[in-house]
């Protein structure tokens, strides 16, 4: 019998699990806390059940981590691991270090489906869906290497944030990423406040308001293009879901949560989407759907063979400055980690072919 692997159960399965092995619900209680919030992977660790117990669960089920193929920290600090499942697929995973946080970017998918021309992961075929306990078990691979075990009490932490910007578009594995996100949440286990949860989508308009729903993190959408023309050019996906729709979705998100802006990500190319124009547009579709929203600006991150460049210094500051004018905040994200290609759509887990 193969054994079954706890990290993809929700809190209310594994309380069903447990019970099915004929235990009371509140050992289902401990054994998360273990798994969770002391980052435990060993049974016979879990020193509050009885050996029989432990002996019991060990030889039912298991607790794992990705394995870790290669790690490189940037010049930046910027850490980046090449994480391998049991079935040999593989995904990277960021952590961005700030002064007093830091932000854990995770994969939802192997490679993706949406092809965005500009990004790295999306010149790679999607392969398949990230479980459970793959996602979840990246942030736990990234709290042993930091040692944040048990999970921090206050919110100083290393990891604070988490960020779902790494490969994959996680509005195409809703179910799994809304249940990775409840375990990730949870006030008894790892415990990251769904406040410092980010999870970013190409634009996937009718799971936009149910996805926000479901997770209670906050949204980022990949704008990248004031008009359909110039996004489906640099976006399959606008020929199935338009601008419009999206930003209808995004209303409809607002309407039911006022305090949530909404962040607008917008990657700069050069000659394609950072003219004045383009910012004049930009801010009058914003304005036509009355978001409450703000831009981060990215700068784009070159990888071999991508036909693009990125926009010139003085054309992204003035772009910011335009937004910024008409009362959208627009910082411009700092690049991190390129050096070892772990900067914002440079994620790619196979060589090029
Ligand atoms: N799939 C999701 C989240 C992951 S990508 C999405 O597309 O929203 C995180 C952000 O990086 C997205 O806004 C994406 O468009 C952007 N990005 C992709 N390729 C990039 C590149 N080469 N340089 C800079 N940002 C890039
Ligand atoms: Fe997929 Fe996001 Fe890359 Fe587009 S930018 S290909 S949606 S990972």
């Amino acid at each position: 019998m193969t054994k079954k692997e706890l990290t993809e159960l929700t809190k209310e399965e594994l309380s069903k699990e447990i019970e099915s092995i004929g235990e009371k619900s509140f050992r289902a209680k401990q054994i998360w806390q273990w798994i969770y919030f002391r980052g435990v992977t060993d049974f016979m660790e879990m020193s509050n059940l009885s050996l029989n117990l432990r002996q019991k669960l060990a030889e039912n089920y298991t607790i794992t981590r990705p394995k870790i193929v290669t790690e490189q920290i940037s010049i930046d600090k910027t850490h980046k691991w090449l994480l391998e499942f049991k079935d040999g697929q593989r995904v990277e995973m960021v952590y961005i270090p700030e002064k007093d946080r830091g932000a854990v970017c995770i994969s939802t998918q192997v490679g993706c489906a949406m092809g965005c021309r500009f990004c790295h992961t999306g010149s790679q075929k999607f392969t398949r869906n990230l479980t459970v306990g793959e996602i979840v078990g990246q942030f736990m691979v990234a709290r042993d290497a930091y040692k944040e075990w048990p999970s921090p009490t206050n919110e100083i932490r290393y990891l604070s944030n988490i960020v779902v910007m790494g490969m994959g578009e996680p509005l195409n594995n809703l179910d799994n990423v809304v249940k990775a996100l409840n375990i990730l949440t949870d006030g008894d286990g790892i415990a990251i406040s769904r406040r410092r949860v980010t999870m970013s989508t190409s634009g996937i308009a009718p799971r936009i308001v149910e996805a926000m729903q479901k997770t209670g993190v906050r949204l980022a959408v990949s704008l990248h293009a004031p008009n359909n023309t110039i996004r489906s050019q640099i976006m399959p996906i606008n020929d199935k879901f338009k601008i419009e729709e999206v930003m209808k979705a995004c209303s409809l998100y607002q309407q039911g949560d006022h305090s949530r802006y909404i962040t607008f990500e917008y990657l700069l190319l050069k000659g394609i989407n950072d003219s004045e124009e383009n910012a004049k547009e930009l801010i009058s579709l914003l304005k036509k759907y009355k978001l409450r929203a703000t831009f981060n600006l990215i700068p784009f991150n070159p990888w071999p063979g991508c036909g693009f460049e990125p926009s010139e210094r003085k054309t992204v500051e003035n772009f910011s400055k335009l937004l910024d004018e008409a009362g959208f905040a627009a910082p411009v994200r700092v690049a991190r980690g390129q050096d070892i290609l772990a900067a914002c759509g440079q994620l790619k887990s196979k060589k090029l072919n």
